[in-house]
C-alpha cells in the first residue's frame, strides 16, 4: 500500500477533450464518496473514481488520472 502523500491531487488536469477548455476540475461527492473531472465550459464530466476505503486524496488523484487518460487516449 503507497504512503498517503499530501500532494496526492496535485495532478495537472488535462484541457477538456470535448471543448478544449482548460478550466477543469475535480468535483466529488461526499456522501457517497467518489470524485470526477468535472468541464465547467461545457459540463462533460467522468469518469467517476470511487474510494475504496475513504481515501479522499487517492481518490482524487485517480480521478484525475481518468480524466487525464480520456483527454488523451492512448492509440
Ligand atoms: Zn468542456
Amino acid at each position: 500500500m503507497a504512503p498517503r502523500t499530501d500532494d496526492a491531487y496535485a495532478v495537472a488536469l488535462q484541457p477538456c477533450p470535448f471543448c478544449g477548455s482548460s478550466t477543469v476540475h475535480i468535483d466529488g461527492c461526499d456522501q457517497v464518496p467518489h470524485y470526477w473531472g468535472q468541464c465547467d465550459t461545457c459540463g462533460a464530466n467522468g469518469p467517476s473514481a470511487y474510494a475504496p476505503d475513504g481515501d479522499q486524496a487517492m481518490t482524487e488523484a485517480l480521478a484525475a488520472a481518468l480524466w487525464n487518460q480520456r483527454a488523451s487516449p492512448v492509440v
